[in-house]
């Protein structure tokens, strides 16, 4: 090609990357002794390491962290834009995306986990309330400590009450439930970031899952990042943490060094791992509760409301003396669902009211190793042992008269009208928390107020596990806010 002008210089990467998140492979970080690992990368891991990243920019310290699962998605899957309602549906509760755990507990059937980089967020529902005070007052932390952290944690994940704000179904069941005494409904607070454009930043990520978390701490300092890195065992010498053995997909072992580990496999993950390294503790795999659920789909008749309904997201939150909660969700009988959804002009459509209930701490209700059976690692299969106590029974019963209540006041219909409800099966709200709960007690908990196991220096836990009780709230948000309370615990030791 005869021209005056040099030809531009086609475009070749000076490291290209096979994904797109960078990686590295587990020989690599066998040569690296970190500063902290984190296993796991959902909800609690990733926050850590968002927060790590975020107080280490620039310290030159070293970070790793892995993840059992691969690369599903590259963020929520409601953010994926060819899975609409049904195929949505289809992929995430295909057995081998959220793989029922229930099949072999009969006690705690409903139960589901997901091995992937971002572990369940890619598929959660993003409600995100604050616990009621009334629910932490026994906790080990300040109430006003858990506020700031609630507010970083609700900053980081984008959570907005405005997902459903002013949409005309919401307003129209807000005023009829604020009329007949339900005055503490709100607007559902959802983990989605709405500011759609910001000076030309187009996000492809609305809709919070940890993956977030990664992109923010990328931007923020490097870390070394393994997928199909499954931990089978924590190392730990005279009260304290060393590494892990970590299994790469071909089984092969590799020894990770650190100073500091964070262990965010869940609350099934993480009691199974320090079962299965010999470290034990009265609390480790006890106390494990869930959210007893019931739902009730009922009709609304939308005539007269005005032609484009929106989306219907209300909460009735937890309070003293309510040990329940209540979320209106619709239209449609599964929620909402936001892309590429064309919705029929009706009449009528169903409205689902799904509630939480409060369940007890109790030492009985466990997580334990079924030596019997084992994975293809050789680490023992998980047991679950649970039950709900006669008080838990007491508060389903009330749920279930404050969901008719509830259905009553927005149909408009009598108190009296006997709204059909189901009762889940146990571990089908994914709410499963509390079997390495934090407390001052090694007796009765397994971390301490920081999320650090108790005698064991340099091991920490964040996820799910480490929540003191139930509460009636969704966990993930409170999860998050402690993640980054524990990860600024542990750098303030590091640094300090
Ligand atoms: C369909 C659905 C809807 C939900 N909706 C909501 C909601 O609206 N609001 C809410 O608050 N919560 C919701 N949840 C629950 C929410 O997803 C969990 O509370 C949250 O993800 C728990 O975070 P975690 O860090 O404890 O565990 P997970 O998110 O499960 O992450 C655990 C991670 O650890 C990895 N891992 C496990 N073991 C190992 C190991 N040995 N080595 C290496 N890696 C390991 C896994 O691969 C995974 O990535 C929902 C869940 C589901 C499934």
């Amino acid at each position: 090609m005869d021209s005056v002008f040099p030809a531009c210089p086609l475009p070749f990467p000076e490291t290209p990357q096979d994904t797109w998140i960078p990686l590295v492979g587990l020989e690599q970080m066998e040569r690296t002794r970190y500063d902290v690992l984190v296993v796991g990368t959902g909800a609690g891991g990733g926050a850590a390491l968002w927060r790590l990243c975020n107080q280490w920019r620039g310290t030159g310290r070293k970070v790793g962290i892995i993840d059992a699962g691969g690369l599903m998605t590259p963020g929520h899957a409601w953010n994926v834009p060819t899975l609409n309602r049904g195929r949505w549906f289809d992929y995430i509760y295909n057995p081998r995306i959220l793989r029922p755990l229930g099949l072999t507990l009969p006690e705690f059937p409903g139960a589901r986990q997901l091995f992937a980089l971002g572990g369940r967020t890619l598929t959660w529902g993003t409600v995100s309330p604050r616990m009621p005070a009334s629910d932490m007052r026994q906790w080990p932390i300040p109430l006003r400590e858990m506020q700031f952290y609630y507010k970083l944690a609700e900053q980081a994940m984008h959570v907005t009450q405005a997902y459903a704000a002013g949409s005309s179904i919401t307003q129209i069941l807000l005023e009829r439930l604020w009329n007949t005494g339900f005055d503490d409904a709100v607007e559902i607070p959802m983990a989605v970031d709405l500011t759609a454009t910001r000076y030309g930043e187009v996000r492809s990520d609305a809709f919070f899952s940890s993956i977030s978390f990664f992109a923010e701490a990328l931007n923020l300092m490097s870390f070394d990042f393994a997928v199909k890195a499954r931990a089978v065992q924590v190392h730990v010498e005279n009260g304290q943490a060393l590494g892990l053995t970590v299994m790469s997909k071909d089984l092969k072992p590799y020894a990770l060094e650190a100073k500091n580990i964070i262990l965010s496999g869940s609350t099934f993950e993480t009691p199974r791992l320090l079962l299965n390294s010999g470290i034990q503790g009265p609390a480790i795999g006890r106390y494990l509760t869930n959210h007893s659920s019931l739902t009730g789909v009922l009709t609304l008749n939308v005539e007269g409301f005005p032609e484009v309904l929106g989306t219907l997201g209300i909460l009735y939150p937890a309070s003293e003396g309510r040990p329940f909660q209540l979320q209106i969700q619709g239209p449609g009988s599964f929620a909402w669902y936001p892309q590429y959804e064309q919705k029929p002009v009706r009449e009528d459509w169903e409205v689902r009211i799904l509630s939480y209930g409060r369940v007890e701490s109790r030492f009985e209700n466990r997580v334990m190793l079924d030596k019997n059976r084992r994975d293809l690692y050789g680490v023992p299969e998980i047991q679950v042992q649970f039950s709900y106590s006669d008080k838990d029974r007491e508060v389903i019963d009330r749920m279930a008269d404050f969901i008719r209540q509830a259905a009553a006041a927005i149909t408009g219909k009598s108190s009296s009208f006997m709204l059909p409800l189901c009762l889940s099966l146990p571990g089908n709200d994914n709410h499963e928390s509390g079997t390495c709960r934090m407390g001052e007690d090694p007796l009765t908990s397994a971390v301490d107020p920081f999320g650090q196991l108790h005698g064991v220096r340099g091991l920490y836990v964040a996820d799910n596990s480490v929540l003191p009780s139930s509460g009636a709230a969704n966990p993930t948000l409170t999860t998050v806010a402690l993640a980054i309370r524990t990860a600024d615990y542990l750098s303030e030791r590091i640094d300090g």
